[in-house]
């Protein structure tokens, strides 16, 4: 079985800033969560420090609800270093409330051809140190 994985690289390790940082906490205790703007209550992904709509700079972090579906996807076939191997798949993901977060597809491309829609199992594989969101695909 092929799975389409990223490697665990250096490359590839999250970039922690301010924002982003309650987001890997949460990631490293088996949670995804995503932030939400206190003031129009829209969810936002990836984590930034002000909402995109209203501009408040106030957030709550709360779990993602319902089960993921693949909402968008793109199989990577060059890659940017000797380091990356290829393919591997990026994803976005749908959950409950218009939640959207991207995230690596595992799946076997052999057996199995991603379509919009189809449920998806969440789950978390360390990356340079990161417990990083990942997405399997399965029939
Ligand atoms: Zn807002």
């Amino acid at each position: 079985m092929a799975l389409m994985a990223l490697p665990n690289s250096e490359l590839l390790a999250p970039t922690v800033t301010e924002a982003t940082k309650p987001f890997w906490d949460w990631t490293a205790q088996g949670e995804l969560r995503v932030q939400r703007c206190s003031d129009c209550r829209r969810f936002r992904f990836p984590p930034i420090p002000a909402c995109r709509r209203c501009g408040s700079l106030e957030a709550t972090w709360e779990p993602v609800e319902g089960t993921p579906r693949l909402y968008s996807w793109v199989v990577v076939h060059r890659s940017v270093s000797p380091d990356i191997p290829v393919p591997f798949c990026v994803a976005v993901v749908e959950f409950e409330d218009d939640v959207h977060v991207g995230g690596n597809l595992l799946y076997d491309p052999e057996e199995i051809t991603p379509r919009a829609g189809m449920p998806l199992q969440l789950g978390f594989r360390d990356m340079a140190g990161h417990a990083v969101p990942v997405f399997h695909l399965d029939d």
